[in-house]
């Protein structure tokens, strides 16, 4: 172990100023820095290169300070299995308080008659669903992985594939918009025990009104996924499931840009069955320093500001769009509504592999994705999926997104021209400069 009394001359020989300029990196880490400069060294490597490159995955946020010290608290010490007022520990009373208060809040911003913040990831909050809805073999509706659904929507490689029965509707092959006539037309047929709105890929608003029509019609419960647009839906940009749905889980991480985990709303009848399947049902101990970041990042999503921000994240995913339709680059489904865009790069005659290497190399970092109906394999893809939450948290705008997408497109249709992404590398870090992570 680390003799911190020599710590001084463990002081790590790595440059602690960024190529983007930024103050203060030296200052991350400091403790860190003395016991374990090797993983420290890793965590500023990791800094700088968010703050020397723009993250267009759609995924994927800049969570604030004030957000991260919450995560980074005491609390992460604390044993708290059960729920507040009924532990299995002694010791509770101060995060009883912090779970209630990321409860309230989390109802309050979305209206909801229950929270359970418990679920490790959005992953662990649908398992939890399924479990208390479902009986192994039932059967159940979600949406195609390959149209945009998620992995945990009965994928084969999946828990959810394994132990449900999945029918999935998906888009219509013209159109590339969300199939509600077959939607409906499937779940007559196949009468799902639940059905499962919500997408990964998808770049329309889903009508979770019309979802909840169907499913009464055919005596389904219905879930939505909205883990993509809990931010969205917390700023009033995208329509809520709240008062549509039976239950809705999400992710905190992505537009709601808060700590990675999960959250579960429901109707105060499933609140008992839906906590249950949390804990004991899956989980152990609640990681009580997520959950109060959880209740920093509720906290930031019902002020004002925060709805300007998902507003322009919108706008920005807009302007996006509109930069490449200008240049001929085919979108599935023509556009966007929300805060990512899909791009059909076939068109171009390449793949997503090589659209995303090329924009790495370029300082761009987004993913490759299927497109629906892609002919591709998923480690390949025909598409390349980009998001607006990050950048526009940095502070980007309509302006720079317009200028963001003319330099795709250069790449996209000149891969193999070093001199080009020179120079794009030397415009994405002007950019990086005047629009510094929080
Ligand atoms: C991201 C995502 C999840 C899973 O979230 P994890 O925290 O990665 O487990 C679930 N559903 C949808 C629709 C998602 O996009």
């Amino acid at each position: 172990m680390t003799n911190t009394e020599h710590g001084s001359s463990n002081i790590p020989q790595r440059p602690i100023v960024s190529q983007s300029g930024v103050v203060g990196e030296d200052a991350l880490h400091v403790r860190l820095s003395l016991q374990d400069p090797e993983l420290a060294g890793l965590l500023r490597e990791e800094h700088r290169r968010q703050q020397d490159t723009l993250d267009l995955i759609a995924a994927e946020n800049h969570a604030s300070p004030a957000m991260m010290e919450a995560q980074g608290s005491v609390l992460t010490n604390k044993y708290a299995e059960g729920y507040p007022g009924s532990r299995y520990y002694a010791g509770c009373g101060v995060i009883d308080q912090v779970e209630v208060l990321a409860c309230r809040r989390a109802c309050a911003l979305y209206g909801a008659e229950h929270a359970n913040v418990q679920p490790h990831s959005g992953a662990q909050a649908n398992m939890a669903v399924y479990s208390a809805l479902l009986q192994p073999g039932d059967t159940v509706m979600a949406m195609r992985l390959t149209h945009g659904g998620h992995l945990t929507h009965g994928a084969p490689m999946n828990f959810s594939g394994h132990l449900y029965k999945f029918v999935s509707y998906g888009v219509d092959s013209q159109t590339e918009l969300l199939d509600y006539d077959l939607a409906e037309k499937l779940a007559r047929e196949h009468k799902p025990r639940l059905i499962v709105a919500g997408a990964s890929s998808y770049p329309r608003i889903i009508d979770f009104a019309r979802f909840a029509a169907i499913s009464r019609a055919v005596g389904a419960r219905l879930l939505v996924d909205m883990a993509h647009l809990a931010g969205l839906v917390a700023a009033g940009v995208h329509p809520s499931p709240v008062p549509h749905s039976d239950v809705a889980t999400s992710t905190s991480h992505k537009t709601l840009r808060g700590p990675r985990g999960g959250f579960i709303l429901c109707r105060q009848e499933l609140a008992h069955a839906i906590d249950a399947a949390v804990f004991p049902g899956i989980q152990g101990g609640p990681l009580m320093h997520a959950i109060a970041a959880k209740a920093a990042a509720f906290h930031e999503a019902a002020q004002p500001e925060f709805a300007d921000y998902q507003r322009q994240v919108v706008a920005n995913a807009r302007a996006l769009a509109a930069a490449f339709l200008e240049r001929g680059i085919r979108l599935v489904s023509g556009g966007t509504d929300n805060h990512l865009v899909l791009l059909d790069v076939t068109t171009i005659g390449i793949t997503g592999r090589q659209a995303e290497n090329a924009l790495e190399a370029s300082g761009i970092v987004a993913n490759r994705n299927v497109i629906p109906f892609d002919p591709n394999p998923p480690q390949v893809a025909g598409g390349l999926r980009l998001g607006t939450p990050a950048v526009t948290t940095r502070g980007l705008k309509e302006e720079e997104m317009t200028h963001l997408g003319g330099l795709i497109c250069r790449i996209l249709h000149s891969l193999d021209d070093e001199n080009l992404r020179g120079k794009v590398r030397g415009e994405v870090a002007a950019l990086c400069r005047r629009f510094p992570i929080p």
